[in-house]
């Protein structure tokens, strides 16, 4: 069936039609037609899955995915177009230009924490990049992924796109296949996977990663505003978001403060029984919330630390000081639990920093312009926010990816576009003049070779 299916979407790119700008932006509309027409249906199977708030749900997925289709729909026609870049001198006279050309057939993978925008997201910049797509949503969210496939079908025809549903064996099925280029976002050890299926065919890929994201709070930091802004990116999604903070490193001078800080933050947000509050989600699935659970042993809890083993629920908690050697920061947590460990140095934040791969993200809490500078320069990280968390999403100028083991490659907005076309580098010569001087016998002297540098610019 996926042979065939593969097989499929190869004739239809070659039928030429994705080539059309315009038949592209027909099917951008009617995509973002459904998914206005089934965005109750989204969040209801958000809901289903997760306990995803509404609000999250529209906020986070499905507007999320239409600003993605409007910026898209708007600017289709400029990106698309061939640009034109300055000649050389070597070449003169001659027009030089970049073609933005599809890929071909594309694969995009997603995981479970936002299952709705991470099929959409990438979905859109390949589509607008003339791609044909196949999706495969996560397992774990299956009311979701019936929602995904449900707007596909109504949309588009199986050859153009089409959602593949299916767990680990489908994955893998469909990674053997042959593609263009293949997008994935998911865990760091599944990406690995998925880099070995693609260098098998040389295919072009983009990883979208996890990683361990710290979170720095100076002693300048605003402390009150800090906590709120710390408490919100962590804690939206239960924690469940690949650019939460995943710790925070805290000026032992102002830990006590940015404690009770958070500590008011969170019943602020969810109100004293955080259980009953319709604001906050669940954990996924039963065994990453066993893993979570496993984390908080032998940890000293400062803050919340409950659960219901029947709803999955587990609560906003504040871990501790916990040991560079505790389950806890052995890798990404990827749930509502946040360590607190305090720093004295800016040696103390290298030595901690230093000690985990290349993060998706970090933050910097500080009224310092020198300090926030010297740690967007000294780290290495995939991208993040001064004074606030995970906003850097929000901005489709910005590019959105990790780096090293939190990922390769980048996309949003016209970055989706961008990373789903090739570059194709052209240039257009007439007839006249046609100099002898590069063909042999060669006879310029060689004073003039060494000025050549001069003219390949
Ligand atoms: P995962 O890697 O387990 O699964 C992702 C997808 O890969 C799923 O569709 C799954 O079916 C498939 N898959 C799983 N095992 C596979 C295998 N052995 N071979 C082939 N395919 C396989 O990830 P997850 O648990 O669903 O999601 C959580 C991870 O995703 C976290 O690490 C998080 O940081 C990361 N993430 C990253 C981003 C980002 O934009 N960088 C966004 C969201 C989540």
């Amino acid at each position: 069936m996926i042979e065939s299916l593969v097989e499929k979407q190869r004739n239809f790119f070659l039928s030429g039609k994705t080539k059309d700008v315009k038949f592209r932006k027909i099917y951008l509309k009617k995509l973002r037609k459904a998914i206005i027409d089934y965005e109750d249906d989204v969040c209801t199977a958000l809901y289903n899955d997760f306990k995803k708030p509404k609000f999250e749900a529209m906020a986070s997925e499905t507007q999320f995915a239409l600003s993605e289709l409007n910026h898209a729909i708007e600017n289709i026609e400029e990106w698309s177009g061939p640009k034109r870049v300055s000649s050389t001198w070597v070449n003169f006279p001659s027009a030089d230009y970049i073609y933005s050309q599809p890929y071909g057939n594309t694969l995009i993978i997603a995981p479970w924490n936002y299952p709705f925008l991470l099929i959409m997201s990438p979905l859109i910049g390949a589509l607008a990049a003339g791609n044909t797509a196949v999706v495969k949503p996560s397992e774990l969210t299956p009311n979701t992924s019936q929602v995904i496939e449900n707007i596909i079908k109504t949309v588009f025809d199986e050859e153009y796109v089409c959602a593949v549903q299916g767990g680990v064996d489908i994955s893998q099925k469909l990674l053997s296949n042959k593609w263009d280029y293949i997008f994935f976002t998911g865990s760091t050890k599944v990406g690995k996977i998925v880099y070995k299926s693609a260098a098998e065919h040389l295919t072009p890929v983009t990883l979208e990663l996890g990683g361990k994201n710290p979170c720095i709070v100076d002693e300048s930091a605003l402390v009150q505003i800090a906590a709120k802004r710390i408490a919100w990116g962590k804690f939206l999604n239960a924690g469940q978001t690949c650019i939460a903070p995943d710790y925070i490193l805290v000026h032992k001078n102002v830990k006590e403060k940015l404690v009770n800080a958070l500590k008011k933050s969170i019943t602020g947000f969810f109100g004293e029984n955080i259980e009953s509050s319709t604001d906050f989600a669940r954990i996924t699935t039963q065994a990453h919330y066993e893993n979570l659970k496993s984390m908080l042993r032998d940890e000293e809890i400062l803050f919340g630390g409950d659960f219901n083993d029947d709803t999955l629920f587990l609560s906003p908690t504040l871990v501790n000081e916990p040991t560079l050697n505790s389950k806890i920061m052995e890798g990404e947590i990827f749930g509502p639990l946040l360590p607190i460990i305090s720093y004295e140095t800016e040696k103390d934040i290298s030595r901690l920093i230093s000690n985990y791969d290349k993060p998706l993200a970090l933050y910097v809490f500080s009224k310092k312009k020198k300090f926030q500078e010297k740690i967007i320069d000294q780290y290495s990280f995939g991208g993040g926010t001064i004074n606030d968390t995970v906003i850097q999403i929000t901005n489709s100028q910005l590019p959105f990816g990790g780096i090293g083991s939190s990922g390769v490659g980048h996309y949003q907005g016209k970055h989706s576009f961008d990373i789903f076309s090739h570059k194709k580098a052209i240039i257009k010569k007439g007839y006249w003049p046609e100099l002898p001087l590069r063909y042999a016998p060669y006879n310029i002297p060689l004073q003039f070779v060494k000025k050549l540098k001069y003219l390949f610019r």
